[in-house]
């Protein structure tokens, strides 16, 4: 078998490795597996790409190679190891804009190999050769893959810094947001019509000029509250730029699990804005945030009633039912295993105790439940928001522990907020609330909160880990 037919033969195992993964990753109870399906993939791909490549570079050439792979695979192990479930988000955003920069530089060296006429790099065949009736083909494959890498690059940077809380999650709104955008999307077009007739320098230097500043602007425009569809919407957009890079570098594996990637985040997006009741279009073209004026302010906006934990403690002695509502600052807290004892020691006393758990809770999908489950809380108590929402008006105390946003009645009152048309849980319906957070600041997305200054709401301070014990040694 030559070893063309051997890496041919080593791609298909692992596209459909990718396949299984993809569909094992599909329930919890076969993720596990979809996870290590994943890996073995990998592993096959990065196996038999080494080995095709190296016969032809120098030893110069596999020493880059080793190190390449040395480096990136020792900082990727150091990363996953040490990094918080709550920091999951922003690392996933990171390694998005490797795969964008990454086909940024495919879509370079493509360039300079071909329509620049340059020797390829480590020693590889020297230039590589396109007859010319494909050389419009393959700069046209270079202006496009250049474009959502960079997109892909830039975007994913913004959300970053977004997540890790390094940027601001507001909403940027320029003047005419979305004309820019459009402006940005013409000015690609005729770019890399421009290139496939006659390349140039100049002209994918402008490609990637423009694409760097789309990508920026289109993440930066979206508010904190659609972060979690934007960072699926980058996660579809890093499976087409790898597509796009494997259409230059001719590896079929690529153009397969990019656009497996490419086709299975963007459903993700589509259900996920469903979910979110947004609009999928206005997500591609990054105009779900607002235009201007909006209502996304952190003032205050009346008087909040503050309670301590002897008084919740009373509070939960004289209920019948309790809904326990967690959100981002029960994990900032780590409060899930006082949280777990104090619904073990309310059942024990005959109280009915569920939780409400809506979709973006947290900072990633299903982050709620991982920290619920660690902490033993049976599954059956724990609902998602649809099925528990239409409950909490019979509800005697609803607990929020850590959320913010999802639970901001502004999302179905004020058509200006930032989070307007958001679903949220209905947690003021309740005969009382009680609200867990360390301050009167607002949520993720810089939005203040008008359910603290409801008369029935009552809000206990400080850290949720240490409030909660309190109410348990208070019981
Ligand atoms: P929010 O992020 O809106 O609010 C968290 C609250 O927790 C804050 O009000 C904060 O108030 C409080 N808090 C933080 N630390 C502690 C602590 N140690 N003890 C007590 N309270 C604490 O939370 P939600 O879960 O309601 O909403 C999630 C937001 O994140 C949404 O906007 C969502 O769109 C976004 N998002 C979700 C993702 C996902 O996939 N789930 C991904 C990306 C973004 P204070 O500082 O006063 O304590």
């Amino acid at each position: 078998m030559s070893p063309e037919t051997a890496a041919t033969a080593a791609y298909i195992v692992a596209a459909l490795l990718t396949v299984m993964s993809l569909a094992g990753l599909s329930k919890h109870e076969t993720a596990r597996a979809g996870v290590a399906y994943g890996i073995a993939g990998m592993a096959v791909a990065l196996v038999a790409t080494v080995a095709l490549a190296a016969r032809s570079l120098t030893a110069g050439g596999i020493a880059l190679l080793a190190a390449a792979m040395v480096v990136g695979g020792g900082v990727g192990l150091w990363r996953a190891r040490v990094v918080e479930m709550i920091g999951m988000p922003e690392l996933i955003a990171l390694l998005h804009s490797f795969v964008g920069l990454a086909a940024v530089l495919v879509g370079w060296n493509g360039y300079l190999e071909v329509e620049g006429g340059q020797e390829g790099v480590g020693g590889s065949a020297a230039q590589t050769t396109v007859p010319p009736e494909l050389l419009g083909i393959h700069s046209a494959e270079v202006g496009i893959g250049v474009f959502i890498g960079a997109v892909t690059f830039t975007g994913s940077i913004v959300a970053y810094g977004k997540l890790s809380g390094r940027m601001k999650s507001r909403p940027l709104t320029l003047p005419g947001k979305n004309a820019l955008n459009l402006a940005a999307l013409v000015a690609f077009v005729a770019l890399t019509a421009g290139f496939t007739i006659a390349p140039s320098l100049g002209l994918m230097i402008g490609i990637t000029a423009v694409a760097l500043a789309l990508g920026w602007h289109l993440v930066a425009s979206i508010g904190g509250g659609d972060m979690p569809v934007v960072v699926s919407m980058l996660n579809s957009y890093s499976g087409w730029a790898a597509a796009a890079s494997g259409f230059l570098l001719d590896n079929t594996l690529l153009i397969v699990t990019g656009a497996l990637v490419g086709s299975s985040g963007a459903y993700l997006s589509y259900v996920m804005c469903q979910a979110m009741n947004r609009s999928f279009l206005s997500v591609i073209a990054g105009g779900f945030g607002v235009e201007s004026g909006t209502s996304a302010s952190g003032t205050e906006d009346g008087e909040h009633r503050e309670v301590n934990a002897d008084e919740v403690a009373e509070m939960l002695a004289e209920a019948s039912s309790v809904v326990i509502v967690p959100g981002y600052g029960m994990a900032v807290a780590q409060a899930q295993y006082p949280v777990a004892d104090l619904t073990r020691r309310l059942t024990d006393r005959g109280i009915e105790v569920r939780f409400g758990i809506h979709p973006v809770a947290g900072r990633l999908p299903g982050h709620m439940n991982v920290l619920l489950a660690e902490a033993k809380v049976p599954y059956d108590v724990v609902l998602e928001m649809d099925e528990i929402n239409d409950d909490l008006a019979a509800t005697s105390v609803v607990l929020v522990i850590g959320a913010n946003d999802t639970v901001n009645p502004a999302a179905m009152d004020d058509p200006s907020s930032p989070i307007a048309g958001m679903p949220v849980l209905r947690v003021w319906e309740a005969e009382n609330v009680v609200v867990f957070k360390r301050s009167m600041a607002v949520g993720y997305a810089g939005v203040q909160n008008p359910l603290f200054f409801k008369e029935n709401t009552s809000m206990i301070f400080g850290d949720a880990k240490a409030r909660v014990e309190d109410i348990l040694k208070a019981l």
